[in-house]
């Protein structure tokens, strides 16, 4: 159906009221080409998201502490069938070490993730969860080391954890076992989401944007399952190809369309924690910025040694793989700034969650 200028205002007005819209409607926002339903659109994701959350950005520490992974999701650089991946796994004692300087840098958010590493037993992880938050108890420690069992999931929680980050990558079963080998499965990923939620962590999910497969009615599907799993957090990134993964040659995801994603998003859930990625802001040299002014409200600079950075390789030609963590955050407050929001130091909750991040539910 072709729609006017006038006809795309009126959808993005019954969104931001919190109408639900047809598939048809969603999938026409999704294909829309023009620019100004995309300024009006980004307009009222802002004034949203200003209304919920003000002009603050939270920044979350991201330390990316092991590349190794049983797994071996098709589009993925630290896949464990890449053999050219070069492996890293840091020390506790460089965990801690880098949580420590993120302090000290002012994050109140941490977040660990890696690869899903048969190094990491529950009592790993419990012990650095525990060590993390005695030293810094006035911090949220987010885990986003993917798929466990339930009993792991509550014993990392019972040590400290608050948050977790596992996104569902596609809430299409066909789409998702494209994407993936047959050892994986859709119902195991979503079942860790529901688990996740009914510990009490603050969940986040979410989709590569333009991932290979990928037709609009599956962000449709995306757009439905974020809507009834009502996630704390949804953090969403163009696809980029990685040079050694059989998507190599395939095109990466439109920024437009990921900018067009996230002020949908924002519309729909308008208390989501939404990050502006490091895959936006590799696409984009202003991607990151462009992702803020589109509604989203988190950044997640790098925190992890330099010595390993540029070995967290997911895709091509990510950026920020060089620069210390104080010279990252200075630069993200900068380009903070000039959006006219504002870098605050908080754990940045969400809203349904007090100071403590205990769920008032
Ligand atoms: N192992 C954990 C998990 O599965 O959730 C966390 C690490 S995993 C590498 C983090 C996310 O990176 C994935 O959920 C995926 O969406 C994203 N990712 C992986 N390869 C990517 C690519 N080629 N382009 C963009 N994002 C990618």
């Amino acid at each position: 159906m072709s729609r006017s200028t006038e006809d795309y205002l009126k959808l993005a007005d019954r969104l931001a009221d919190g109408e639900n819209l047809t598939d048809e409607e969603l999938a026409g926002i999704l294909l829309s080409e023009d620019p100004e339903f995309d300024a009006y659109l980004s307009q009222e994701a802002r004034r949203v998201r200003e209304r919920v959350y003000g002009k603050d950005v939270y920044l979350r520490g991201l330390i990316e502490y092991t590349n190794y992974c049983r797994n071996n999701c098709r589009y993925c650089g630290i896949r464990a069938g890449n053999r050219n991946a070069q492996r890293y796994r840091l020390t506790e004692e460089e965990i801690i070490a880098c949580s420590d300087a993120g302090y000290e840098l002012g994050f109140r958010t941490i977040v660990l993730q890696g690869g899903e590493d048969p190094h990491d037993t529950d009592e790993r992880m419990s012990r650095i969860i525990r060590r993390i938050k005695e030293r810094h108890p006035d911090i949220a420690l987010t885990l986003s080391i993917g798929e466990r069992n339930k009993d792991s999931y509550q014993r990392m929680f019972d040590a400290g954890a608050d948050r977790y980050l596992l996104r569902h990558e596609t809430a299409s079963p066909e789409h998702y076992s494209l994407l993936h080998p047959a050892a994986m499965s859709y119902e195991h990923r979503m079942q860790c989401l529901r688990d996740l939620h009914e510990i009490g962590y603050q969940v986040g999910c979410g989709m590569m944007v333009g991932s290979p497969g990928q037709k609009t009615e599956h962000l449709v599907q995306d757009l439905r399952f974020l809507q009834s799993f009502r996630p704390e957090m949804v953090g969403i990134g163009p696809f980029i190809p990685h040079h050694d993964t059989e998507y190599a040659h395939c095109q990466p995801g439109s920024v437009r369309l990921t900018l067009r994603l996230l002020s949908v998003i924002r519309l729909m859930l308008p208390e989501v924690l939404l990050p502006a990625t490091t895959a936006l802001g590799t696409m984009d040299p202003k991607g990151r910025e462009k992702g803020l002014l589109a509604g989203a409200n988190v950044i997640m600079p790098n925190l992890s040694p330099t010595s390993v950075r540029g070995k967290y390789l997911l895709y091509d030609n990510k950026i920020c793989t060089g620069d210390e963590a104080a010279e990252c955050i200075r630069c993200m407050t900068a380009r903070v700034s000039g959006t006219g929001y504002q870098v605050v130091q908080s754990r940045g909750d969400h809203v349904r969650y007090d100071a403590d991040g205990e769920s008032p539910a």
